[in-house]
């Protein structure tokens, strides 16, 4: 994977596309480019021998025009200032083009959990959310899970979080487990909404996805969510990946049994069903009709993205192709569904959560996955609308329009204060 893109610049190259068809001047669009502030800490935390181990951590918080920041913490040794910005940023527009009334946040800490024990992971978290307590709240800024954490470091900030509040406020982070205070539906939220967007697209573009080849990168949370849901709509899931290496199958994988591999032996590599084992870059060039990165940022660079074969990309990571990348394809025959659409999902479904702990509600999965499907074939119909009218360049400029539009009229009407 290339890592030299820098994801914050690749924010602003993005926003800076899409200006060029917004009615806004300049200055005003000036600040959409940038976060209104970021916290970085040192969190000094007890490990089990009784050492102190001093974690880098940050929380970004983009822009709160439209609502609450809102946005996952990633726990990663790459994490670092600049990718935490990118990440808030492309959550302000990501809420912005799917209509849920939310600003943009990220957080996360330098560290491979994979070295830290159970007991370890709890302190550093609660001490991350302690030093998180003054910045967020219902109503001021929300996290959520992203790489790396999930309902158990969500559980375990809401309840530091409440702890020192001396209060019950399930709303001040979503993603969490359903005894907790958690959303039906959230776990599959991300990889149902990528779904959603390539069953759309492939019906926008006149192709079935029945019976479409399709290659995943990444197969964690989003990943195997998504080959999952598109093999029940007849796909065939012809390869995966994660970091450990990529397998490939003509004929098409079960994705479930895949994952019992993955479950059992750590990696996708060595499932007894492939035919072929390849390389990370190989995945990304097959030629498919559907190609579904879905593991970090800058995946495919613009050097990689001249051997990209796939008819259609539908992110379901967060930034996987660089703007190069994305110039590279706007050329070529193949079509990119972007990330603030695809992944929204699991904001959008956050948002349910947070819904449902406001009014201690609480809705069944049949209901979240139909509010989903409603919020997800709006906001894609919005973006499709909004490409032609405009006769856009490609689908992401048009996804930033909608968004950049929608924040801009929440600035102006609200005014620019003091
Ligand atoms: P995860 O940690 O569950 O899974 C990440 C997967 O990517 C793992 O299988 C890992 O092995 C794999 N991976 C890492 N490097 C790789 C490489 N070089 N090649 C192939 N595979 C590689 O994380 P996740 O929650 O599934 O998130 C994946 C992406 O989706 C991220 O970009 C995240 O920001 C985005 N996302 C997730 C959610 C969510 O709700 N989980 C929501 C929106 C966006």
């Amino acid at each position: 994977m290339a890592e030299q893109a820098n994801p914050f610049e690749s924010l602003q190259e993005q926003i800076d596309d899409a200006s060029e068809y917004v009615d806004a001047d300049a200055d005003v669009l000036e600040r959409l480019k940038r976060p209104e502030r970021v916290l970085e800490t040192n969190l000094s935390v007890e490990m089990d021998d009784g050492s102190v181990e001093v974690f880098k951590a940050f929380r970004s918080q983009f822009n709160g025009d439209r609502g609450p920041y809102k946005g996952g913490i990633r726990y990663h040794p790459g994490v670092n200032r600049d990718e935490v910005k990118a990440l808030s940023g492309w959550m302000v527009y990501k809420c912005a083009v799917v209509g849920i009334p939310y600003g943009g946040g990220k957080g996360g800490i330098v560290i491979d959990p994979d070295d830290y024990s159970e007991n370890e992971l709890e302190r550093i978290t609660r001490s991350f959310a302690k030093e998180l307590r003054p910045f967020i709240g219902v109503d001021r800024d929300v996290p959520a899970p992203d790489v790396n954490t999930g309902q158990r470091e969500m559980n375990w900030i809401k309840d530091t979080y409440e702890t020192l509040e001396n209060t019950t406020a399930p709303g001040v982070i979503t993603g969490k487990a359903i005894e907790s205070g958690g959303s039906a539906g959230r776990v599959e939220a991300t990889g149902r909404s990528t779904v959603i967007t390539a069953r759309e697209a492939f019906d926008y573009l006149g192709e079935e996805i029945d019976g479409a080849s399709v290659a995943v990168q990444g197969y964690g949370n989003a990943g195997w969510i998504a080959a999952k849901l598109v093999d029940e709509l007849g796909a065939n899931v012809v390869a995966v990946s994660d970091s450990s290496g990529a397998i490939y199958r003509g004929d098409g994988f079960d994705p479930r049994d895949v994952k019992d591999h993955k479950n059992e032996t750590g990696s996708v590599s060595g499932y007894h069903g492939a035919d072929e084992e390849l390389s990370n870059e190989e995945l990304l060039t097959l030629d498919v009709d559907l190609l579904v990165p879905a593991a970090l940022e800058n995946a495919i660079d613009g050097d990689l993205a001249t051997d990209v074969d796939a008819d259609v990309i539908v992110e379901a990571a967060n930034g996987p192709l660089t703007p190069e990348a994305d110039d590279v394809l706007a050329e070529s025959d193949t079509y990119v569904f972007p990330d603030i659409l695809a992944n929204a999902g699991g904001v959008t479904v956050s948002y349910f959560e947070w819904v449902q702990n406001r009014q201690r509600f609480y809705w069944s999965e049949e209901r979240v996955n139909e509010e989903l499907e409603g919020i997800i074939t709006t906001a894609f119909d919005d973006l499709t609308d909004a490409y032609e009218e405009n006769d856009l360049p490609n689908f992401r400029t048009a996804a930033y329009v909608v968004a950049i539009e929608r924040v801009l009229d929440s600035y102006e009407e609200s005014g620019n204060w003091p």
